[in-house]
């Protein structure tokens, strides 16, 4: 069954996006990874990345490309479209890191 894309809203940088049939489902994922209580999880339907259920994982690519930060792969600093220097197969890379590759 294909599933819908949901984006945890919260303070957290490091918010994520999941897979799941309902809103329900997504906060209950949401609350497990978390820890927060299923009643405090805010959720929101990205229709944008319904295509990418199948990876269960939405490209950094196309997350930059929506207004998104990513975490470099290699520091893990955020970085969005207007830092970002790199993206290769593993993800996003800063400018500082994609330096050391010596590109
Ligand atoms: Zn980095």
């Amino acid at each position: 069954m294909k599933l819908k894309a949901y984006a945890y809203i919260g303070d957290d940088a490091e918010s994520g996006i999941t897979f799941a049939n309902t809103a329900g489902q997504a906060k209950a994922a949401f609350a497990d990874i978390m820890g927060e209580r299923f009643i405090d999880v805010k959720v929101e339907r990205l229709p944008w990345a319904d295509k990418y259920w199948e990876n269960g994982k939405v490209p950094d690519e196309a997350l930059l490309a929506h207004g998104w930060s990513v975490s470099c792969y290699k520091c893990g600093k955020m970085v969005d479209i207007d830092t970002v220097v790199l993206i290769d197969t593993r993800g996003a890379l800063c400018k500082e890191c994609a330096g050391k590759d010596g590109k």
